[in-house]
């Protein structure tokens, strides 16, 4: 698809602060942070309703970090449910557990501390859900954007539905096909992790038990690994199965009851109903870039990886985390335009590194666990991040990570996190504090804590250490505050 001139639309189109092409999880995640800082956003989906897959089920602690921070998290723990140990079969009997992923508890820095099983149309039914609650406007569905242009004021697209929209900045949140991606003409460099297909459908079973996810190892005449698992909150189970032996998955029911009758125990009738089936080829891909002018990439749009390990839908709603209270800053706070800068390099290297690990766990290179879990990622690198301390211990929690959890005042820390604002946290210190914007800021103070160890910490809208220093009168701050801010 060409990027039209669309001139004469720009006259007429109703304006929104930002379009948001998807209505996926990144698109939704971005539209719920958006209207919380009161950006108007528009969120157009080429199809007729949200996907009813269950594909992206697992949301992972630091994602579900973000989904209290978003007001969802009860919701998501109310829909959905623990994984079940995993179970290995073999001619029809149960040859023992096994554990997909290394356990860890919660703990008062880090309370959600395992995956939680969502299945993905059931997440993207909460953040529709909440997006409306927070007075933004519902989906606009049938409006696929089929043209693109921008020019130094904002971009102008045409959608399917015959309507035009004028808007400020665009995020292409349409997925790895992206269309947005091909009109800007971004490409994708990645690699095949596996060449062959897998199958991957929503299925009822009512013959199989729900304590466990089944595993159906290949037998020796090949065919590829076959899995069962109950889906939390529903009556169905996600099937995935390989396709070794250079044959297509075939998603019709028929087709679904022929693997399963030949690679399980289970009879080709005990699979009563398929709710939804798709197969893909595993692939690790990402954009070249994650911007081009006032247009933003984000999600699968700007990186797609296998499945394995749960890492894309969760690598998507932190995209949008991130890029939302840059976007507000920049729209709604007065803060200036080079802050957006910071999201393709606060980013990319994050969905690198993601790639890499995905890659990794598919191939059985690396066991899903702390790093899955992606509590340890952080932006040290980035500008965003100023560490002004010097001296400071190995393991010391600095500017750039992730801040933690723990008691504050009657409450916790995430309570005080909890909305658009910045933080300033002073931790086992009385020093001073300049006069700052108490509507952009919020203050609190809290003793000696050692996930913090000592000092000032200025939290991020998105939960990580932006500066860092022993009073606040440390270098920077001040500099700080312009960038996110600007003079307010
Ligand atoms: C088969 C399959 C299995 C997967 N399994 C897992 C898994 O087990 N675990 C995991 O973490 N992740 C999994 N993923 C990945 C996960 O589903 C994605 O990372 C996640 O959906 C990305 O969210 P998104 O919002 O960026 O994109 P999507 O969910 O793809 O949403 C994009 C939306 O944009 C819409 N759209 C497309 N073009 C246009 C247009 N021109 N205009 C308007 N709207 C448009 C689409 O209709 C869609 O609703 C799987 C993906 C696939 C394809």
């Amino acid at each position: 698809m060409e990027l039209n001139s669309v001139k004469d639309a720009r006259i007429n189109a109703p304006e929104t602060d930002v379009l948001v092409v998807g209505a996926g999880p990144t698109g939704l995640t971005l539209a719920c942070d958006l209207v919380r800082r009161g950006v108007r956003a528009l969120v157009v989906e080429r199809a007729d309703d949200l996907f009813p897959g269950s594909r992206g089920k697992g949301i992972q602690p630091r994602t579900q970090e973000v989904f209290d921070d978003l007001g969802i998290i009860a919701a998501a723990e109310a829909a959905g449910g623990t994984y079940p140990v995993g179970m290995i079969w073999k001619d029809g009997e149960r040859q023992g557990e096994h554990r997909m992923s290394d356990e860890a508890q919660p703990t008062e820095d880090a309370p959600y501390n395992r995956p939680l099983m969502v299945p993905q149309w059931r997440t993207q039914e909460i953040l529709r859900a909440r997006l409306k609650e927070l007075g933004g406007d519902d989906v606009r569905f049938g409006a696929g954007l089929t043209e693109l242009t921008q020019d130094e004021e904002g971009v102008t697209a045409r959608l399917a539905d015959g309507g035009t929209v004028r808007a400020a900045y665009a995020v292409a949140a349409d997925g790895g096909r992206s269309t947005v991606r091909a009109a800007l003409g971004i490409g994708m460099t990645g690699e095949t992790v596996d060449p062959n297909p897998v199958l991957v459908a929503d299925v009822r079973i009512p013959a199989l038990d729900r304590d466990n996810w089944h595993m159906f190892p290949p037998a020796a005449e090949g065919g590829g690994f076959l899995a069962i698992c109950p889906l939390a909150g529903t009556a169905d189970f996600q099937l995935t199965a390989q396709f070794t032996d250079g044959t297509h998955p075939d998603t019709s029911l028929e087709g679904v009851r022929k693997v399963v009758a030949a690679r399980t125990h289970l009879a080709a009738d005990d699979v009563t109903e398929v709710r939804w089936a798709s197969d893909f080829r595993p692939r690790a891909a990402m954009a070249d870039r994650f911007r081009e002018g006032r247009v933003f990439l984000a999600g699968d749009a700007a990186h797609v990886h296998s499945p394995a390990g749960g890492q894309g839908l969760n690598t998507s709603v932190q995209d949008a985390y991130n890029l939302g209270w840059k976007l507000g800053a920049v729209l709604r706070g007065g803060a200036p335009a080079a802050l957006l800068d910071t999201y393709e390099a606060e980013r990319l290297p994050n969905a690198a590194q993601m790639l890499g690990l995905s890659t990794r766990v598919h191939r059985g290179e690396e066991r899903r666990g702390e790093a899955t879990r992606q509590l340890g990622l952080g932006y040290r690198d980035s500008s965003l991040a100023v560490e002004t301390r010097t001296g400071l211990p190995e393991g010391a929690l600095r500017a750039g990570d992730r801040a933690p959890d723990g008691p504050c005042g009657g409450g916790r820390l995430f309570d005080a996190f909890r909305g658009p604002h910045f933080t300033l946290l002073t931790v086992g210190t009385d020093t001073e504090l300049p006069p700052l914007n108490r509507e952009l800021v919020r203050v609190h103070r809290i003793g000696a804590y050692p996930p913090y160890g000592k000092g000032v910490f200025l939290v991020r809208p998105d939960g990580y250490v932006g500066w860092a220093g022993e009073d606040a009168t440390g270098p920077g701050l001040a500099d700080y505050f312009k960038l996110v801010h600007g003079e307010r």
